[in-house]
């Protein structure tokens, strides 16, 4: 083999990156190494923003993050084997919260890795991958760059969305096309093709609704991705329905809308005749359907892009399965047409419910402020003032009491602008969803994070930093997971507990950033408003009290309780 010269804009390298680009896909998050950091030179080089992570998690994340807030692929690359490896969580998560995401990742070529030969990372990431995500594809030649691509990107986004995995192998990345050819790589034609539930379908629906004494509107975070707050606004503002988000769909229709059902949850979906699910499925997070949550006598319309979904935890009697946005249109006409309209004296038995449920909170509330020491409420109550000050900003959240109670403290007003711990209920995913809406974006974001689930990637703060991110981390240091101050046996800590005395904010201060330490609700309310006006990358560092918090948050029903007194 004598020396020659390669044309690099035909190398797989190059195609991938122009691929990516015709498919308006500009950002990557990623952790470069062998047989990558070409790759990620050239994007630059080429015009894409890459951002450099510390873990393959948070980099896929963030793409998974962006993918939820944009509606097109987030694109994240590893390195192989244990890249590829840290970075198969994320993609498993993504695919979970139906969020369409690319990660590519560098691999051994195939010779090494077929014959089991031993190479340095080595891994058949390929089969190892396709469990844990919608699909796996591998590209072996350069020539077939522009079809990997067009595959990846509309199995991630059309259908139910999800993760996809691009194998990219060392060979791949210098193999090279004799010429270029604009036929070769191209723009996806509508990658999310709409659909359209049939007429009959829609009037089952329609006919579920008229006849409804007790109906209610169940958002899901399939509605906040699918960009149809237009059309739930609209069915919402002309029926009265009430309606109730979970958590990442708050702000599809604002959270201080009068017919949000939010402050009596449990009592207007035990009491509902007819729930109307949009983007959001009867898993674990809704009791998977039954009972108490539920009345057993309920009927349920469900709008959902997955067929397969109906019918998964309980009998769904009027399915129409569609894009959310284009199912809404349809329906929206029909139900206004028919007259549908919530009963008024539902709406007052809600109204009544919610204003004795929204006095026990207000006292709540106004009992931790006067407190000397910060509490769950006085640290988080802040973040909801200024969130309701500024609606634009992005709200990220994680850990156990910190996110139960900061999901029913902080009303959002905008769609997409709520990322959290998602459909496995995972922490670790908070540095990562706080970069991706900051870059995509540019907005403000605001962090809330336990101690223990800042700890998941908080390494990721030297990232915020580099890149000179607004994003304020505030993480509420109760010194430990669930919470602090329980040791089983005298001579180690409890499995719980971790340092209570910590100091977060040294870590943004190591890298450039601003901190703060706070104790009271005075405190944290000044030292929040500060960061805020700055715009630096900030810690705020929220001392409660060791033993505030309850074990699993409000999941202890899923926490198996074993009897340790009796040892
Ligand atoms: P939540 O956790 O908020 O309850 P889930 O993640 O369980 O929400 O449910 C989201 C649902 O939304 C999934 O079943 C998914 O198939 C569906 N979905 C996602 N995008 C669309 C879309 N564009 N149109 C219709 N359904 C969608
Ligand atoms: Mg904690």
């Amino acid at each position: 083999e004598g020396f020659f010269v390669v044309d690099t804009s035909l190398t797989g390298a190059a195609l991938l990156i122009d691929a990516l680009q015709a498919n308006g896909l500009n950002n990557m998050y990623g952790v470069v190494g062998i047989p990558v950091t070409d790759f990620a030179r050239l994007a630059q080089l080429k015009g894409m923003k890459y951002y450099g992570f510390r873990r393959e998690d948070s980099a896929v994340d963030a793409a998974a993050g962006a993918g939820f807030i944009t509606g097109k692929p987030g694109v994240a690359l590893t390195v192989s084997a244990p890249g590829f490896l840290n970075g198969l969580t994320a993609l498993a998560q993504a695919t979970k919260n139906c969020f369409p995401l690319i990660m590519i990742s560098g691999s051994s070529d195939r010779h090494i890795i077929d014959l089991d030969r031993g190479d340095y990372e080595g891994l058949d990431q390929y089969n190892v991958a396709k469990p844990f995500c919608k699909a796996a594809y591998r590209v072996d030649r350069a020539e077939d760059m522009g079809l990997a691509v067009a595959r990846a990107v509309r199995t991630a986004v059309s259908g139910r969305p999800g993760g996809v995995y691009l194998d990219l192998p060392a060979a791949t990345v210098t193999d090279t096309v004799a010429q270029k050819s604009d036929a070769n790589i191209y723009k996806v034609v509508d990658p999310a093709p709409k659909q359209l539930p049939s007429d009959d379908a829609i009037n089952r629906a329609v006919e579920l609704l008229k006849d409804a004494k007790h109906p209610v509107i169940l958002l899901g975070k399939g509605s906040a991705y699918a960009q149809s707050e237009d059309e739930i606004r609209e069915l919402v503002n002309k029926t009265n329905i009430p309606f109730l988000p979970m958590s990442m769909a708050k702000g599809v229709v604002p959270d201080d809308s009068p017919a949000s059902a939010a402050s009596a949850r449990s009592f207007t979906l035990g009491q509902a005749d007819v729930v109307l699910l949009i983007g959001a499925r009867l898993n674990w997070m809704l009791s998977n359907g039954e009972s108490p949550l539920f009345s057993e006598d309920a009927k349920f319309i469900q709008v959902d892009i997955d067929a397969t979904e109906f019918d998964s935890n309980r009998k769904i009697d009027a399915p129409l399965q569609g894009d959310i946005k284009s199912v809404m249109q349809k329906l929206n006409s029909a139900a206004i047409n028919a007259g549908v309209k919530a009963p008024t004296d539902w709406i007052n038995a809600i109204k009544t419910e919610s204003e004795k449920n929204n006095t026990k909170f207000a006292k709540r509330i106004s009992a931790s402020e006067a407190k000397s020491t910060l509490g769950y409420y006085s640290a988080i109550e802040p973040i909801n003032d200024l969130m309701q000050k500024h609606p634009d900003t992005y709200l990220v959240s994680e850990g156990a009491n910190t996110l139960d109670i900061g999901r029913d403290l902080i009303g959002m007003q905008k769609p997409r602008h709520r990322l959290d711990t998602g459909t496995w209920g995972v922490m670790g995913v908070g540095m990562g969803y706080a970069i991706a809406a900051a870059i995509e974006t540019g907005k403000p974001v605001i962090a809330l994070e336990g101690d223990s689930a800042f700890g998941f990637d908080g390494m990721e703060m030297e990232t915020i930093c580099r890149y000179h991110l607004p994003v304020i981390v505030v993480i509420i240091n109760n010194g430990g997971i669930y919470n602090g101050d329980v040791n089983v046996v005298p001579d180690q800590p409890g499995p719980t507990v971790l340092d209570h005395n910590a100091h977060y904010g040294d870590i943004s201060k190591a890298f450039g950033g601003d901190s703060y330490r706070v104790n009271n609700y005075e405190e944290m309310k000044d030292a929040l408003e500060k960061a805020y006006e700055s715009g630096n990358p900030t810690i705020i560092d929220a001392q409660i009290p060791e033993s505030m918090g309850k074990e699993s948050g409000h999941i202890g029903n899923l926490n198996p309780k074993l009897d340790l007194s009796s040892l």
